[in-house]
């Protein structure tokens, strides 16, 4: 079978390497370099934390491969509140983990401090811990996942735009290329292109953006507070800190964070430690959304699927996904939950609704 994949980030990359270890003869095509899309500003946080028995066996299935491949390093993943809901959202969340067999406990305000004393948790009413959780280097998941794919016999074409003109056909810049399948994983550039065939796309986007800290010189985990709504990981001796989100369009859209983003970020690590860094690189990124935060994984047209819509968790569930897209692609069994196949089905909107690509975020958590 011959394959294209549209896109040269992480999804695009996984889907290429494990369609063509299950034989596919693919060709990858990335408009500009490999990783220059939005997996090369994420953050790199891994963690099978999710209440959602679906939502963790996709996660958790893509540790067990980031983890296979050596890329993955250990690192807890705390989440706490500071306020009487949110405590509430978690204890719940964490209940519904246990439930569904996640290494995944509540801690109270004296443990956390015990485990982390750079960490200030006065005002931490609850705070959730999830032992499965790792860190992730994207340049290094990127240059992996190439070399996976090549290995195993894609070829990737770097520096070629491509468009489609039919479910089955690529224009590419040196010719028209038809083939037995195409996969687009080009992030946001998904919808326009295949818009170009008829395909209407739910598809909305939001800018998140992050900065790293100087060296902090403390031991802390990966952690999102649900009250302040920031997160951070750990990175070398410094802090990776994201958030900030808010709509954007990718016509119209900041690659560089905004003054107040790093002013509010840095203040927010100073209430929720002892410490006082500053900030040495900021930037921001375009993440993709849909109306019920379950991504868009699947057939649009006969020979013709698509993968985006990730919420921020493109990155932590490539491998997954790249599992499933090559089963969907060459009509075997996928490893993921059935439910997975149904509840990412693309086709299950019309492709105009209106929505608040920011949505209520507590599912993910
Ligand atoms: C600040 C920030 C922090 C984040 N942190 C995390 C995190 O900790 N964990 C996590 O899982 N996710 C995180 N994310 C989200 C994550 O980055 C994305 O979900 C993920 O990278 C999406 O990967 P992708 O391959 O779908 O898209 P992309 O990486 O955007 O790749 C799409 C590619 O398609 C190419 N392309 C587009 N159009 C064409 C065309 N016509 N022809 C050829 N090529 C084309 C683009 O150039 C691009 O390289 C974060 C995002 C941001 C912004």
């Amino acid at each position: 079978m011959t394959v294209a994949v549209v896109g040269g980030g992480a999804v695009g990359l996984a889907i290429a390497g494990s369609l063509a270890e299950r034989g596919a003869t693919v060709t990858l095509y990335e408009r500009d370099r490999l990783g220059s899309g939005t997996t090369g500003r994420a953050a790199g946080i891994c963690y099978d934390a999710f209440a959602d028995p679906v939502d963790a066996a996709v996660a958790g299935h893509a540790i067990d491969r980031y983890r296979e491949w050596g890329l993955l390093t250990d690192c807890p993943y705390v989440w706490l509140a500071r306020d009487a809901d949110d405590a509430a959202a978690i204890d719940g969340q964490v209940d519904r983990m246990q439930s569904h067999g996640l290494a995944v406990s509540r801690l109270a305000p004296t443990e956390l401090a015990d485990r982390y004393p750079a960490l200030d948790t006065e005002a931490v009413v609850t705070a959730g811990i999830a032992a499965d959780a790792g860190l992730l280097d994207p340049d290094a998941a990127v240059e992996f996942l190439a070399e996976r794919a090549r290995a195993a016999g894609a070829a990737i074409r770097t520096g070629t735009e491509v468009s489609l003109a039919g479910p089955r056909t690529v224009e590419t810049p040196s010719g028209t290329d038809t083939v037995d399948a195409v996969v687009v994983a080009a992030g946001h550039a998904t919808a326009p292109l295949v818009g170009a065939i008829g395909v209407p796309l739910a598809l909305e986007t939001y800018r998140a953006q992050a900065l790293r800290t100087d060296a902090v010189g403390a031991t802390l985990p990966a952690l999102y507070d649900a009250t302040a709504e920031f997160y951070w990981r750990p990175q070398a001796e410094s802090l990776l800190v994201g958030d900030g989100a808010h709509a954007a369009t990718p016509e119209d859209w900041n690659p560089d964070a905004d003054p107040s983003f790093v002013s509010g970020a840095l203040e927010r690590v100073a209430d929720a430690t002892t410490l006082s860094p500053t900030a040495t690189r900021s930037w921001a990124g375009i993440c993709t959304a849909t109306p019920d935060r379950d991504p868009l994984v699947g057939a649009v047209a006969e020979g013709c699927s698509v993968a985006t819509g990730w919420h921020g968790h493109g990155l932590m569930w490539a491998p997954a996904v790249g599992d499933h897209v090559a089963s969907v692609v060459l009509g075997t069994a996928s490893p993921l939950p059935e439910q997975f196949a149904t509840r990412a089905d693309p086709t299950r909107f019309d492709g105009d609704e209106a929505f608040d690509p920011l949505g209520d975020p507590t599912r993910d958590w």
